[in-house]
C-alpha cells in the first residue's frame, strides 16, 4: 500500500499526454505531439562537446552536493550579466532540473499548515509538489480577460498569517503571459509589508521572451533576500534530458536544501554540470537563434488559432505555450451520421484534449491540470510544418463536435 502522501498525489498530466501520444505513435498513428514543452532542437553543438571532454576527462566521482563551485560561479556570472543581480556561489543550489529546485525548495519551508499562494493558470507540477509538502495551496485564479495575470489586489486579499509562500512563474508556462517590470514592481510593493513570506519565482523561460528583456521580481530591493530564482538549462539551451536546473536565494535556504539534497539525490549529474557550465560561459547566439525560432512559431501558431471557431486566444509574450480559452467546446458531442460516437460527450478539458488526440491525432492537454478547466495547452516547440498540419487537424476535429 502506497502512503497517504503519495495517494494524494496526481500524476503529471504534461508527461502522461505525451507519453500517451508516444504509445499511438508506436501503434503506428501519426501523432502530432504538441503536449509536452520540450524544444525540438537539438543541444548546440559546443555543448555537447564539453559533456563529451567531461567522459574523456573522468568527471566520474560524485560533485558536491549544490554542484561544482565551477558551475556555480559560471550562474553567478550569468546572474550579474544578464540580470544585474549580485549573488555569491553558495547562495546557489544545482539540482536534477528545475522541477527538483521547486520541489527543493518547496520542501524546505512549507509544513503541515503552511499557505501557499500558487496564481492560476499554473503548471501542472507546483501543487502537486505543494501537497507533498503537506502544505495548502491557496489558488488565486487570473482569466484570459485579465491576460492570466494576478493583480496586486487579488494577492493582498489571498494573504493571511499562515501564507509562507508565493510561486510566480513569468514567462508564465502555461500561458506564455509575462508580468512586466511595473506590475511586478506593484507585486513586490504588496509582498513587502509580510516579511515571513519567500517568494519562488520560476524563471525557467527567461531567455524565450517576445516582449523584450527579462524582469525578474529579485531586483526590487524591499523583496530581494525573499526572492528564491529558479531556473535551468533545459528550455533556453534545448537540454530538457540533461535534467540540471538550480536555485539561487538567501543564504539560509540554499543550506536547507543543500542538506535535503544531500540525503535524497546527492548532486546533480557531473556530464550534465560540465554541459551546463558550457551553457553559461560560451557564446549565447544560439539562444537567441531559438528565440526567433519560437517566435516565428508563436505568430504562426496565434494566426491558425486565431481562424478556429470559438477559440478564444490571447497574445502569449513568452514561452512556448498557446492556451485559448474553449468553453465553446465544453458540453458539445461527437456525431457520425447523426449517431453519437462512441457515446462522446466534452465535459470538460481534459475529455477535449482526449478527443483531439484520439479522433484528430494531435496530443494537447486539457487546462484542468494548470487550474483552467475550460483551456487547453498547446505547446509550439516544434517546426512550422507541423504546426499548420496539426492545427488544421484541430479546426477539421472540432468542426465535428455539435
Ligand atoms: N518550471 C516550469 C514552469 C516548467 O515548465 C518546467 C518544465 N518542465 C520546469 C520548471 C522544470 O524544468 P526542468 O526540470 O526540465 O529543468
Ligand atoms: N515543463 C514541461 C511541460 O510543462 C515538461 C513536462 C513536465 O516536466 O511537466 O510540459
Amino acid at each position: 500500500m502506497v502512503s497517504e502522501r503519495l495517494a494524494a498525489l496526481s500524476p503529471s498530466e504534461t508527461l502522461a499526454m505525451s507519453q500517451k501520444s508516444n504509445e499511438l505513435k508506436a501503434q503506428g498513428i501519426d501523432v502530432i505531439n504538441l503536449s509536452v514543452g520540450e524544444p525540438d532542437f537539438f543541444t548546440p553543438d559546443a555543448i555537447k562537446v564539453a559533456a563529451q571532454k567531461a567522459v574523456e576527462d573522468n568527471f566520474s566521482f560524485y560533485s558536491p552536493v549544490p554542484g561544482y563551485l565551477s558551475l556555480r560561479n559560471a550562474i553567478v556570472g550569468k546572474l550579474k550579466a544578464e540580470n544585474g543581480l549580485d549573488y555569491k556561489a553558495d547562495q546557489i543550489v544545482c539540482s536534477n532540473g528545475a522541477k527538483q529546485s521547486v520541489c527543493n525548495v518547496l520542501l524546505s519551508i512549507i509544513g503541515p499548515g503552511d499557505e501557499v499562494i500558487v496564481p492560476a493558470p499554473y503548471w501542472v507540477s507546483y501543487v502537486e509538489m505543494v501537497k507533498l509538502a503537506a502544505g495548502t495551496n491557496v489558488i488565486v485564479t487570473a482569466d484570459i480577460t485579465q491576460d492570466f495575470k494576478i493583480t496586486p489586489a487579488q494577492l493582498e486579499a489571498a494573504i493571511t498569517p499562515k501564507t509562507k509562500a508565493l510561486i510566480l512563474c513569468s514567462p508564465s508556462n502555461p500561458t506564455g503571459s509575462v508580468y512586466s517590470r511595473t506590475e511586478l514592481r506593484k507585486m513586490a510593493d504588496v509582498l513587502a509589508n509580510y516579511p515571513n513570506i519567500t517568494i519562488i519565482s520560476d524563471e525557467i523561460y527567461e531567455h524565450i521572451n517576445y516582449i523584450g528583456k527579462h524582469e525578474s521580481i529579485a531586483q526590487f530591493k524591499n523583496v530581494r533576500d525573499r526572492v528564491v530564482i529558479i531556473n535551468g538549462v533545459s528550455k533556453a539551451y534545448a537540454m530538457t534530458g540533461y535534467r540540471l536546473g538550480w536555485m539561487a536565494g538567501p543564504q539560509w535556504l540554499a543550506s536547507a536544501c543543500n542538506k535535503l539534497q544531500g540525503q535524497y539525490t546527492s548532486g546533480p549529474s557531473n556530464i550534465a554540470q560540465k554541459a551546463a557550465e558550457a551553457a553559461y560561459i560560451g557564446s549565447q547566439e544560439c539562444v537567441e537563434t531559438m528565440r526567433q525560432a519560437f517566435q516565428k512559431r508563436r505568430d504562426l501558431i496565434l494566426t491558425l488559432a486565431r481562424d478556429i471557431q470559438g477559440f478564444q486566444v490571447n497574445e502569449p509574450q513568452g514561452a512556448f505555450y498557446l492556451f485559448p480559452d474553449a468553453s465553446y467546446y465544453i458540453g458539445k458531442t461527437y456525431y457520425v451520421n447523426g449517431d453519437m460516437f462512441n457515446g462522446k460527450k466534452i465535459n470538460d478539458s481534459a475529455d477535449l484534449a482526449m478527443f483531439l488526440l484520439e479522433e484528430g491525432h494531435v496530443a494537447t492537454v486539457g487546462g484542468k491540470a494548470f487550474g483552467a478547466p475550460n483551456c487547453l495547452r498547446f505547446s509550439y516547440a516544434t517546426s512550422e510544418k507541423l504546426l499548420t498540419e496539426a492545427m488544421k487537424r484541430v479546426k477539421a476535429t472540432l468542426a465535428k463536435l455539435v
